[in-house]
């Protein structure tokens, strides 16, 4: 059938491999061609000889070393770097060539003129015509700024935790006095105090409650952060029902059931695994369920990825507003029997990204919430 279009698709075709012929024959033999593209490149791209000898470069290599690709070639990273520098270098050229397989690292590196650059790098072996190896390509991408602004960034939060222990840590001190004071005047002399006074005394209770919850939650929040990977691995089945059992009051008022499945085993620490748990559980008790409900909590590991989730068939989130409660002191209806804080998913989120992992939530098929925190554990 021919094709109004475009006349007959025998002609159609015919001009498409023109054009893919033209496109081809402009680039295969053209040298020059390529040579510009690399030359273009901002990354450093560098070949290497079999014993380290450097072959070739592009311009930003030029620059990054302080010489022409013609000063260069001939001569070995120990012309251009300190000794010790060098001998790594050459150490893990050497792997490369011996294995046949790329090598990636970020790294540190002292540049010839005497400045210190973040690399990140990417070196292979390439193949001569008769399909041996033949040397070593690399390609370096200075990444200096990201890095520094990212250190910046970490050693603001972790001042910014120093704070918030410190500040959460010695306010939960005057609290407690504050508490059992005012607790003892209304329990003391009840009959001597009037209404309003007896109003005023639990207001300063509930406030000051309220308060310690917050600094319990800042505290933990702020602790996140310092925490490292345990070596043993913990059977998240037992943490999670040792949570279940110390919630057991809760659980029993809310009128649900809680059902535990195989839950695969992880490389977190314990108190951190228990608030993950006790948070997911707790929220789904306090927003997301009704009498005769079953809570489900599951978990599955695929490779090095860990996963736990809690279902829930609540209200459910609204899905503009999903990502939002994990930011810290979010709430979305906040009564007086939630007693919330705002600050128990953004804890979650600390800890998932603690383990490079993440935590979303989605909705649970027939209405609810399924919470989910996915983590990365290479110990097993
Ligand atoms: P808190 O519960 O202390 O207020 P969270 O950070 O744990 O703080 O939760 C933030 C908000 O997310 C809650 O105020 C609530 O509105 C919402 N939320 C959390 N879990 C659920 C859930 N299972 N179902 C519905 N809404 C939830």
């Amino acid at each position: 059938m021919p094709n109004k279009q475009n006349g007959s698709p025998k002609k159609a075709l015919t001009s498409e491999v023109d054009q893919v012929n033209n496109i081809e024959s402009s680039i295969t033999p053209n040298k020059g061609l390529l040579r510009c593209i690399i030359d273009t490149v901002s990354d450093l791209i560098y070949v290497k000889d079999l014993n380290g000898i450097y072959r070739g470069c592009n311009k930003a290599s030029e620059e990054f070393v302080g010489l022409k690709e013609s000063e260069q070639i001939g001569k070995s990273d120990f012309d251009f770097f300190e000794k010790n520098v060098a001998e790594e270098v050459r150490s893990i050229d050497k792997r490369i060539l011996d294995s046949g397989e790329e090598y990636s690292i970020e790294e540190w590196v002292p540049t010839p003129n005497g400045k210190r650059v973040f690399l990140e790098s990417k070196k292979a072996p390439f193949y001569g015509p008769d399909g041996k190896v033949a040397g070593i390509v690399g390609i370096s991408r200075d990444i200096t700024a990201r890095k520094q602004a990212e250190d910046a960034l970490k050693k603001a939060n972790q001042e910014l935790d120093a704070f918030a222990h410190t500040v959460s840590h010695d306010l939960r001190t005057p609290l407690t006095p504050i508490i059992g004071n005012a607790e003892v005047l209304r329990n003391r002399y009840r009959d001597q105090l009037d209404q309003p006074a007896l109003e005023a005394l639990n207001d300063i209770i509930s406030s000051s409650e309220e308060m310690l919850a917050m600094m319990k939650d800042l505290l933990s929040l702020a602790t996140v952060g310092q925490v490292a990977r345990p070596v043993t691995t913990l059977d998240a089945g037992d943490i999670a029902r040792a949570v279940v059992h110390s919630l057991t009051d809760q659980i029993t008022v809310a009128e649900v059931s809680i059902d535990i499945g195989d839950l695969p085993t992880v490389c977190v620490p314990r108190t951190l695994l228990i608030q993950v748990f006790e948070n997911f559980i707790v929220n789904a008790l306090k927003y997301g369920s009704n009498a005769g409900d079953t809570i489900y909590v599951g978990g599955k590991r695929k490779d090095d990825r860990v996963s736990f989730y809690v279902r829930d068939h609540g209200t459910g989130i609204p899905a503009e507003e999903r990502d939002r409660i994990f930011e810290v002191f979010y709430q979305q209806n906040e009564t007086e029997e939630t007693h919330g804080t705002g600050i128990g998913l953004a804890t979650i989120q600390k800890i998932a990204q603690r383990f490079d992992g993440r935590t979303w939530v989605e909705e649970t098929p027939g209405g609810g919430s399924t919470f989910w925190i996915e983590i990365i554990d290479v110990s097993v």
